[in-house]
């Protein structure tokens, strides 16, 4: 590679104004033809309330316009289509063109839940094939597609746990939670009526076996555990960790957010894991980040098949598949339909084209992120020195000696033309880098990405004032994040003196 190749430099960015004020009137983007037969008798059918007379202040402006308007503001914005999104444990891989395209495909897109169950056999069996394909690379015995989300599949396991102890008769009290977990474990324990007792890891970063030998009593339901962990360390002992709690009728819970780690390569089914979810959108490939659609899938163990959400797919003499909601001991529904089919489309076309080349996936994802923590070890600190499987984390207690932090450092990568990767999490680490570049990028792309993390540490030391008020070559500095997640502005207002009524 060209040794004075960087990645970002100045990039005409247009400034542009809201599309309001771009508005003149009388311009129209679109003309309907002019109606053809009498207005009186279009209102009639059309009916009173499917017409509207007018919408105010609505922009005027014409077709070139609304395209470079919607254009130009896009180019404002990352993505993972521009460079390397290294958002430890968000997973933001690439998304393959061969997904969106199956999931347009006409008798996909266009099928509706509510159609009859004899002419939806071929989305029928699309679900059933990414069951079948799901349970394979979990090995687990039994799963529903439902849950919306990584947090929804966490409270669904958690209630499948609950409705099995308490058929025994105990639902019992409490649920374990390491400090590498995911932090919507604890907030899934609790949303689920357990209270939850935190397991501090040991100076490796993994769980204390011994301690929690001592933790597990008849009053625990069931141990969450992060495998790998937030720190990206793979927990050796699992399979002793699930014997000590089966010894005392705990469950294990597996949060399998990170099966881009292991995939093809190891299964949680035979490392004694007795439910666990999927982030489709994560490992299996849809776009994310914007807030979904995505899809959690719960892979389990025999023992909680009868406790599945309804209604769950079976399979009849013939190969007719029926949608079975006649489940006495089921928990109920956890999602409207089938779950968010879409996501499962996607899901479906992207184990299907690698095949059993998936694990190659999960051994690049591991590479990438170790090649990474190779080049990166003797910059950043790295308070955790276990292997690391798909993301590494380091903290920034070398550059805090010249009181530049996680965040700062973050906001300068977009100055070098990346996305920040994850600042402060996991909170076991202070001043946490979480950094997972997945398998999608290639060397050179991870060269720059280091070039650039190295030219960083070098200001920190030379000149950390230039990293502590980054970023310099975005439109807006830094935003206040807490305001724009609490009290989002999500629509444009009309200017008070213009109209009263404006909420
Ligand atoms: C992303 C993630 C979750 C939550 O998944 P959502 O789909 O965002 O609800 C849970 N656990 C881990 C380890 C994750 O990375």
């Amino acid at each position: 590679m060209n040794e004075h190749f960087k990645k970002a430099s100045q990039h005409v960015s247009q400034n542009e104004r809201l599309i309001f004020e771009t508005s003149s009137p009388g311009k129209r983007a679109f003309d309907l033809p002019p109606l053809d037969v009498p207005a009186a008798d279009a209102a009639k059918l059309l009916g009173r309330h499917h017409r509207r007379e007018g919408v105010s202040d609505f922009p005027e402006v014409s077709e070139i316009e609304v395209l470079r308007h919607f254009t130009r503001l896009s180019t404002w914005n990352y993505a993972i289509d521009l460079g390397m999104y290294p958002l430890g444990s968000c997973t933001m891989k690439y998304n393959p063109r061969v997904n969106e395209f199956v999931a347009r495909l006409d008798g996909i897109a266009t099928e509706h839940p509510y159609q009859p169950q004899e002419l939806s056999q071929g989305c029928l069996k699309i679900i059933k094939l990414l069951e079948d394909c799901l349970l394979e690379i979990t090995g687990m015995d039994s799963i529903t597609l439902q849950p919306a989300a990584g947090a929804q599949g966490e409270l669904t396991g958690l209630l499948l746990i609950r409705a099995y102890l308490e058929k025994q008769g105990n639902p019992r009290k409490k649920v374990l939670i390491p400090d590498s977990a995911h932090g919507t474990n604890p907030a899934t324990a609790v949303i689920a009526g357990y209270q939850v007792e935190n397991i501090k890891s040991e100076s490796h970063g993994q769980i204390d076996v011994e301690k929690l030998r001592d933790l597990v009593t008849e009053d625990v339901a069931a141990l969450m555990i992060t495998n790998p962990s937030t720190l990206g360390i793979f927990e050796p002992r699992i399979a002793e960790i699930a014997d000590i709690l089966h010894r005392k009728g705990a469950l294990l819970y597996m949060d399998g957010a990170n099966m881009n780690a292991l995939t093809g390569i190891t299964r949680p089914g035979d490392m004694g894991v007795d439910v666990m979810h999927l982030n489709l959108h994560k490992t299996f490939s849809t776009p994310h980040g914007g807030g979904g659609p995505g899809a959690g899938p719960v892979a389990m163990k025999k023992i909680l098949e009868p406790f599945r959400p309804t209604p769950v797919l079976i399979e009849k003499d013939g190969g007719r598949l029926l949608l079975d909601a006649n489940r006495p001991e089921s928990i109920g529904r956890v999602k409207a339909f089938a779950g968010n089919f879409g996501v499962l489309v996607r899901a479906l076309a992207y184990i299907l084209a690698y095949g059993p080349g998936i694990r190659q996936a999960t051994e690049d994802a591991v590479l990438n992120a170790t090649y990474i923590r190779k080049n990166l070890e003797g910059v950043f600190e790295l308070p955790y020195s276990l292997p690391s499987m798909h993301e590494v984390v380091f903290s920034d207690a070398r550059q805090k000696q010249n009181g530049v932090n996680t965040m700062d450092i973050a906001k300068r990568l977009i100055d070098y033309g990346f996305h920040p990767y994850t600042t402060a999490f996991p909170l076991i680490v202070a001043g946490a880098m979480m950094i997972e570049p997945t398998e999608s990028e290639s060397k050179e792309e991870c060269d720059l990405f280091i070039d650039a993390m190295k030219s960083i540490a070098h200001e920190a030391a030379t000149n950390p004032q230039l990293v502590k008020t980054a970023p310099h070559t975005t439109r807006v500095g830094r935003l206040d994040e807490v305001g724009a997640a609490r009290k989002p502005i999500l629509r444009w207002k009309q200017a008070p003196a213009r109209s009263e009524a404006a909420d």
